[in-house]
């Protein structure tokens, strides 16, 4: 017997709609180049994207094409991420921060028909513009310049076009968007979400006891539009009528907690690089901006290291950790307290609070090993699989990479995590980061995470390096605080006090800056590369 309910498509249409019928009152505020802040209502907000999905309409936009957004987190790109869908478009963010090269074969890849570009990031375009298949580039200017000559001025794009879009009938199986893996192997891989994956997304990651978002909220997305869509915020933002902050190009702590201040936002999202600056500007100037009480901020991307979460809890900052990935939409799991383990001691919610967390709404996940699915006993490691209605069944067009879902359908996240008896997943590291030595697995993460709780530490990293003896033997990279003292001796003591022997690095490398990708993650493989010829002296 069938169900008697209507079949209702889940589509960005209504999204969109909603915000427009009932929080036209409510603001989306953007930092301009000049430092300056642009903001308006959301009436204006929809009636532009309105605007811009006509405009896309009468430049001869069909069904299903890609749309290209190469653009800082400003209320433009909001608008593109709404226009180009409402037009029956595929708004596919590039990752500007890649080199130009790559932007071209993603570009090319996704055959996106038009662009859209800030002005400020043309520099990075114009290398690769004679190669793109793009019939027109579209130029926001955040800088208040004229466009230059060769391309258009997206203000008078939607100027020139009717007030709104014909009406497009839309299957909740259309893609809506796109956003290609930074690819650390081989050709970055594009993952399309569905207008059904992104609503199904935006319902779960709002949950309260997922990221909880609440029409109250003042949101401030610093993790950038084009990665994995801001980790979907923007829609539950749109969704729940959410006060929406945009930083535009000032990601530094300085602008970013002036900007929490003067628009008094008690939610913020980002990396933990990101983070960890933030932290030592508050340890460095503690009182020096009025932060919302209760403020919490959504951190994923890379582990929430313990210390940034002591760290900023002190500051009356909550941290909520979360794991995911581009082909999950990207929310996998949220690091959240069961109540039935609030009684633990202080030590005990801390290292919980650092785990990855229990899977969401609509997420299955198992670990696999040599032995196969394993138990969920907080040891057992294993190869991270998931299964869900948003997460992705296939690369567009690339079928390189089948050998990523398994013959039963769960796609192989490439993490290696233990679960615990509560359900908690722990990443221990990603498949290709692990250290094997003497046989015996090591996990990065865990070390590094410790290494970055110690007081004279910035930043750390642990990577593999071959050794004669053990195979390969861990290497600490470290970038110290200032006026702190590379002491090799202390750090393998501090260590020494936490993890098993054989888990304790040999080798201690301190450099200035650690290598990072694009979306802030530390680039081991380059480290790899870089400390290859690694000399292992006696251990001092
Ligand atoms: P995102 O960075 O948005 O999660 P990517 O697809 O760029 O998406 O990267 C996914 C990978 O990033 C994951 O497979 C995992 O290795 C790592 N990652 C994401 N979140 C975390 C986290 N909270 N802790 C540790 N690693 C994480």
């Amino acid at each position: 017997m069938r169900g008697t309910m209507m079949d209702y498509p889940l589509t960005l249409a209504h999204l969109f709609e909603r915000n427009r019928l009932l929080f036209g009152q409510r603001e989306v505020v953007t930092r301009l180049s000049d430092k300056s802040l642009h903001r308006y209502t959301m009436a204006a907000f929809s009636r532009r994207a309105q605007r811009l999905a006509a405009a896309l309409q009468k430049a001869g936009l069909r069904k299903g094409d890609r749309v290209g957004t190469m653009m800082w987190n400003t209320y433009a790109h909001l608008e593109c991420y709404f226009g180009v869908p409402l037009a029956g478009g595929v708004f596919h963010t590039l990752n500007f921060r890649l080199h130009p090269t790559d932007i071209e074969y993603i570009a090319n890849h996704a055959e996106d028909r038009f662009i859209f570009v800030d002005d400020v990031l043309l520099p990075l375009l114009e290398p690769v513009r004679a190669k793109l298949k793009a019939e027109r580039v579209f130029v926001v200017s955040l800088t208040g310049k004229p466009i230059p000559p060769g391309y258009e001025d997206y203000e008078a794009f939607l100027g020139n076009a009717p007030e709104a879009p014909s009406p497009v009938e839309l299957n909740e199986n259309d893609a809506a968007g796109m956003c290609y893996t930074s690819g650390t192997t081989g050709k970055p891989k594009g993952v399309a979400y569905s207008h059904r994956s992104i609503v199904l997304h935006t319902l779960v990651a709002g949950q309260t006891d997922a990221i909880a978002v609440s029409g109250r909220d003042t949101m401030l997305i610093v993790v950038p539009m084009f990665h994995v869509n801001s980790w979907g915020l923007p829609f539950c933002g749109i969704m729940h009528g959410a006060k929406m902050v945009l930083p535009g190009p000032h990601l530094d702590a300085l602008s970013l907690l002036d900007l929490m201040e003067r628009e008094k936002v008690n939610f913020a999202a980002g990396v933990p690089t990101i983070w960890l600056g933030l932290l030592h500007a508050l340890d460095k100037e503690p009182g020096r901006w009025a932060l919302q009480p209760g403020l919490r901020t959504f951190v994923g991307g890379s582990a929430a290291p313990e210390g940034l979460i002591r760290g900023l809890d002190k500051h009356g900052v909550k941290v909520i950790h979360a794991w995911g990935m581009t082909e999950m939409s990207p929310l996998g799991t949220v690091g959240r307290v069961k109540p039935t383990l609030e009684q633990q001691s202080d030590d005990l919610l801390y290292e919980l609070r650092a785990k990855q967390g229990m899977p969401n709404v609509f997420v299955d996940m198992r670990v696999v090993n040599e032995q196969g699915v394993a138990p969920w006993d907080g040891k057992t490691m294993g190869e991270l699989q998931v299964r869900g209605p948003f997460i992705a069944a296939c690369y567009f067009a690339d079928d390189s990479q089948k050998d990523k879902w398994t013959a039963d359908g769960w796609f192989i996240t490439g993490d290696v995590a233990t679960i615990d008896p509560e359900g908690y997943m722990k990443l221990t590291d990603r498949t290709k980061d692990l250290i094997k030595s003497g046989g015996e697995w090591i996990s990065s993460v865990d070390l590094e995470n410790a290494l970055m709780g110690h007081p004279s530490v910035k930043e750390a990293t642990v990577i593999a390096v071959a050794h004669p003896k053990w195979d390969e033997r861990p290497l600490a990279v470290i970038v110290l605080k200032e006026g702190a003292t590379p002491e090799p001796k202390a750090f393998r003591e501090f260590l020494a006090a936490k993890f098993a022997k054989f888990w304790v690095p040999d080798g201690y490398a301190f450099v200035p800056e650690i290598p990072k990708n694009p979306a802030g993650k530390f680039l081991k493989s380059k480290l790899r590369d870089q400390f290859a010829d690694w000399t292992w002296g006696e251990p001092e």
